[in-house]
């Protein structure tokens, strides 16, 4: 085997990995708030929620918020009905 095609397939192994995880586990721990959820302010060390996760403590995973965003792009570039309900009331208003 050839340093070559040991990175490569090093790289494509990491990447399926990760599109699984993304598949399976949409979600990842707020690394704001360390999945509580709660934050306690500089000045008055009063406990609010976070601003991050809006206090679910949960984040969407780059993978996945990348895949969300190619396919809303190709459901607006096919239907144009999604192009016209993203950009416009029913009305057909803008
Ligand atoms: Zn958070």
């Amino acid at each position: 085997m050839t340093p070559e095609l040991i990175a490569t397939s090093s790289i494509i192994a990491y990447l399926l990995g990760y599109g699984l995880l993304c598949w399976t586990h949409p979600f990842r721990r707020c690394p704001h708030c360390k999945g509580t959820g709660t934050r306690t302010t500089l000045l008055l060390k009063r406990i609010t929620a976070c601003r991050w996760c809006h206090g679910a403590g949960l984040r969407l995973r780059l993978g996945r918020r990348v895949y969300n965003h190619l396919r809303r792009v190709t459901r607006d570039a096919t239907t144009a009905q999604g192009t016209r309900l993203r950009h416009h009331d029913r009305a057909g208003r803008p």
